[in-house]
């Protein structure tokens, strides 16, 4: 845990006690802080009380007697309209921030060098926080991982001088940290996301920008107009920024020829990795991931030689086409996470000969967007509630059938792929739906997937994720 020194001897407010909320608390309690938390729902307050943590209505506290107001990243700030308590902060002068400020506050007070490496875009986060905190760790640096991926950012270890920390962060957690200064920061892409939560896609991106803004290198995709035109702005601002493309050659950045990952310098080109034959970084959106997590590696330092060898140790993140098995020429593709169209796209771009399992609990639009896919797709397997309009998309243009179950679908899938003599055949769920009319959650589903693929004889389970 990193006690939250900078607020010793102050007294803090915070709301919202789900998991990261608790440790934010205990982390301020550990530095001596005198916190006064509260929540919603009456389950987590008394959760947290029995931790230890003081808890009070913050409607009845005395705001002006509070140093900061620390806010859980999953209460609106500001759309679609500001929580009451950002309310009552605001009417007394309070700041207001999260649990990423608090780090940023404590590194600077006791390890202002340690690398810190930070991450944010609208995909692909998780992946490349993943792969970068991986190829840190395969080469030997301490390094430690967390924030909106795996442990929330103040239950990892203290900084130290030579500690380095890879932490994905949510817009949400953007903003509420004014101070953030990685000294490596990604900025991976910018698509409409989260909008409800963010109003525009103005103040979405305005938001993403303030975390390669604040950062001693800004890394930043710009295969797309948001991200390119912040980057510009970066430049003429004056600040050190590194371009990385998944599909153009740049005069200077890094980017990706095929599965070759180039630096270019003043336009001369060299070769600093590649991603041929690693099953866990296919496609051309993991090529952005990858690029990012190979300048951010350079940039602290890392030789391209271990920079290589932990690309090629990944082994990827559950649910995110990840391998799960193969039999003979087929292969098992578990993308559960894929719970709309755009998500479920960058699969059934990675692959050529397609046994599609599709469906769930339907998103607006459907799978209409994946149509210039649907060349690729040998059969679908349609399950859930998204069946019926799912095979009025696919029409004349798919073979499909509808399987009703994910296990019913991974059968017939698998035993049509079988007989497909046209070279790899890959049996996918990537079902462009939400799960939740089938299963309790997208783990949940992928799991179930894993398990029906690998009841079938002979398939030889893949080491990866998990
Ligand atoms: P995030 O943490 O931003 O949600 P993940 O790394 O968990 O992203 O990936 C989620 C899904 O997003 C993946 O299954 C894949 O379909 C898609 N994806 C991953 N990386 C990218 C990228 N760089 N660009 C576009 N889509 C991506």
């Amino acid at each position: 845990m990193i006690p939250a020194a900078s607020f010793a001897g102050k007294r803090v407010s915070l709301f919202g006690l789900g998991g990261s909320g608790i440790a934010t608390a205990r982390a301020l309690i550990a530095g001596g802080a005198d916190v006064l938390a509260w929540d919603d729902n009456p389950d987590s307050v008394a959760k947290a009380a029995a931790t230890g943590i003081a808890t009070a209505d913050l409607r009845g506290a005395d705001w002006a007697k509070f140093s900061a107001f620390v806010l859980s990243p999953g209460v609106p700030l500001t759309h679609p309209k500001p929580h009451w308590t950002v309310e009552l902060a605001r009417g007394s002068g309070v700041e207001i921030i999260g649990d990423i400020e608090l780090f940023c506050r404590e590194r600077m007070l006791s390890a202002p060098t340690s690398p810190f490496i930070a991450i944010t875009g609208t995909n692909g986060k998780s992946t490349t926080t993943a792969l970068t905190a991986h190829i840190l760790k395969a080469a030997g640096r301490d390094t430690q991982m967390g924030g909106n991926i795996g442990r929330a950012v103040m239950t990892l270890d203290q900084p130290e001088p030579d500690r380095h920390y890879v932490v994905e962060c949510s817009s949400y957690q953007i903003d509420l940290a004014p101070s953030i200064n990685p000294t490596a920061g990604i900025l991976l892409n910018l698509t409409p996301d989260h909008l409800d939560r963010h109003g525009t896609m103005q103040h979405y991106a305005a938001i993403k920008e303030r975390l390669v803004a604040g950062s001693e290198t800004a890394i930043v995709g710009i295969d797309d107009s948001w991200c390119a035109q912040i980057a510009e702005r970066l430049e003429r601002a004056g600040r050190h920024v590194i371009r990385i493309s998944k599909r153009l050659p740049l005069t200077d950045g890094y980017f990706a020829d095929g599965s070759d990952l180039m630096e270019a310098v003043h336009g001369r080109y060299s070769r600093v990795a590649f991603l041929e034959g690693i099953g866990s970084l296919r496609g051309q959106h993991n090529a952005q991931n990858a690029l990012a997590a190979v300048a951010a590696c350079l940039k602290v330092g890392l030789e391209l030689g271990e920079i290589q060898s932990g690309l090629e140790s990944f082994p990827g993140l559950a649910h995110r086409m990840e391998q799960v098995g193969r039999k003979d020429h087929v292969l098992f593709i578990n993308d559960s996470k894929a719970t709309n169209a755009d998500a479920a796209a960058p699969a059934l771009s990675s692959f050529a000969r397609i046994y599609w399992i599709a469906g769930g609990l339907p998103k607006e639009g459907g799978i209409e967007p994946l149509r210039g896919f649907f060349p690729r797709i040998a059969k679908a397997y349609l399950i859930g509630e998204a069946a019926p309009a799912f095979s009025a998309t696919l029409g004349e243009a798919v073979p499909y059938e509808i399987s009703g179950t994910l296990a019913a679908a991974v059968e017939h899938a698998a035993l049509d792929a079988a007989k497909d003599d046209s070279g790899e055949a890959v049996v996918l769920l990537s079902p462009a739906c939400a799960s939740f009319d089938q299963f309790k959650n997208f783990e949940v589903r992928g799991e179930a997937f894993r398990q029906a693929a690998n009841a079938i004889e002979g398939v030889k389970l893949i080491g990866g994720a998990r």
